[in-house]
């Protein structure tokens, strides 16, 4: 019998915020060992819970089990996932680092190792945390058994963890919706390697590009070609996986970029080709650059304009300066503030994150009279506290956002939570008894998913910018080790290239 061992280390960090990624943060989310582990991603199991049912880790196990020959055992080490903040304390990523090399010695020997990962995980006293994982997995099972990773879009490429992991997948949707096609695909490609069906060879390519390809979003026009052809650069039997980075753009990596990434069976000069291809075809969509965003006086302005959108549903704002969904801590409160002083007669669900205000007011009676000043607390460099006077609506516990209140404060009802404020889904207000159906406005903290699951409820976006860590130029203040597009004019994508990957130039 074969073994594979199969782990999850996952978060989406952003270099910018201050508050610092605990481990507590990972076991509000998704913190799971051995059987606990094995049964969630079974097919009776919810791997995360409140989020999604099944997802890569579930995508490996349909992977052994379909194509495995009943030869190949899945063996659980432990899952680690945590909603996107700032970089993972010291404590917190040695904590897990440990953990994982300790499980998988406990494990026994293994001949390969899955691991669902991010790819933007960012870690104090480390400069590419993934790739430190990957050192350490290796250390323990030595050069020859197999690495396969799993990673989001938004992964961060660099050379110490590519060379070191033997077959790489990302996913091919944004919004991201094909974890557990991921986690299948990858979870095939390792089986079949191990039952010497495929020799995977690898190759990719690093570009300096920051910000391109439009909205980025996988069904609109920019980036639809491009992920056509890699579709149909898998139709050759050769090409075991086709990959394309958009870049975590939050991350402060001097190498920050695109990348392009190719799994062939056999045939490195091919994976090669490949790869080069479709970097230049990502370096041809690199002028299609995201929309600018109005801010917060405009949207509200807006909002009160789409009269018959509101009457059918609601309006979604997106608060894009400050996305949870990012690694920021949802605690700005310059679309609040604009929302309570212009927008009145409109009803408006807002979240803001403050641990101090929950702890203060939760569980305190229905109507009671509140005065306090919220948001501002975490990151007073760039957020700041704001005075709201209200009344007590509601308070909850569970959901994975730990402790919330709801609080009237007259066309505004305001969700505060002790966690990052995640409004992503309807019932981030619903929980607390606010109907989507009879807002005009929600503001959620949400790039792209929101968008899913508000598609019932929403009949008009709008993205806001209100000066924050997650703005889309945030990133140019960081010393890049090369010029990159769009922040520099760069002519060509490859001396940046072969630089990063240590290939001498010709
Ligand atoms: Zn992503």
């Amino acid at each position: 019998m074969l073994r594979i061992a199969y782990a999850r280390v996952a978060q989406e960090s952003n270099a910018f915020s201050p508050v610092l990624t605990e481990l507590l943060d990972f076991e509000r989310c998704h913190f799971h060992e051995g059987a606990d582990l094995h049964h969630r991603c079974g097919p009776k199991g919810q791997e995360v819970v409140d989020w999604i049912k099944n997802a890569e880790l579930s995508g490996f196990r349909r992977a052994v089990s379909k194509l495995g020959r009943g030869q190949i055992e899945a063996v659980p080490l432990f899952g680690a996932w945590a909603i996107p903040g700032g970089p993972l304390s010291v404590t917190c990523f040695s904590t897990l680092r440990d953990k994982l090399t300790a499980m998988l010695k406990a494990a026994g020997p293994v001949d390969g190792v899955f691991l669902s990962m991010h790819g933007a995980m960012m870690a104090q006293g480390s400069d590419d945390p993934e790739a430190d994982l990957v050192d350490a997995v290796r250390a323990v099972v030595g050069p020859d058994v197999k690495i396969a990773v799993s990673l989001d879009l938004h992964a961060q490429l660099h050379g110490r963890f590519v060379d070191n992991v033997d077959v790489l997948c990302g996913y091919r949707t944004n919004p991201h919706r094909d974890h557990v096609r991921v986690g299948f695909r990858c979870g095939s490609i390792l089986v079949a390697a191990l039952l010497g069906e495929v020799a995977p060879t690898s190759a990719w390519r690093s570009l300096p590009l920051i910000c391109g390809g439009g909205t980025t979003i996988d069904f609109l026009p920019t980036m639809r070609p491009i992920y056509r052809w890699m579709k149909r650069a898998e139709r050759d039997p050769r090409v075991l996986y086709v990959s394309l980075f958009n870049a975590h753009l939050w991350n402060d990596s001097p190498d920050l970029g695109w990348a392009s990434h190719v799994v062939t069976d056999n045939d490195p000069a091919l994976a090669e080709r490949l790869a080069e291809e479709l970097a230049d075809l990502l370096w041809s969509v690199r002028h299609e650059q995201p929309p600018t965003f109005p801010e917060g006086h405009e949207v509200v302005a807006m909002v009160r304009q789409a009269r018959l959108q509101r009457m059918l549903g609601t309006v979604c704002v997106c608060d894009a300066s400050d996305i949870v969904g990012c690694g920021a801590a949802g605690e700005n409160t310059r679309l609040l503030a604009s929302i309570l002083e212009q927008g009145q007669g409109l009803t408006c669900f807002v979240p803001v994150r403050d641990a101090e205000v929950v702890d203060a007011l939760f569980g305190h009676p229905v109507g009671e009279r509140v005065s306090v000043h919220v948001g501002g607390k975490l990151h007073p460099e760039v957020n700041t506290p704001l005075r709201i006077d209200g009344t007590m609506l509601a308070s909850r516990d569970g959901g994975g956002l730990g402790r919330t209140i709801a609080l009237d404060l007259g066309h505004v009802k305001l969700v505060v939570t002790s966690g990052p404020a995640m409004a992503m889904k309807p019932a981030f207000y619903s929980d607390l008894g606010l109907d989507p159906w009879r807002a005009d406005m929600v503001v959620v903290k949400s790039m792209f998913p929101f968008r899913l699951y508000f598609l019932g409820h929403n009949r008009k976006t709008i993205y806001a910018r209100t000066k924050g860590v997650t703005d889309f130029d945030t990133m140019h203040q960081v010393a890049f080790n090369d010029a990159v597009h769009p922040r520099d004019l760069v002519e060509h994508w490859r001396p940046a290239d072969r630089r990063r990957r240590g290939v001498p130039t010709a």
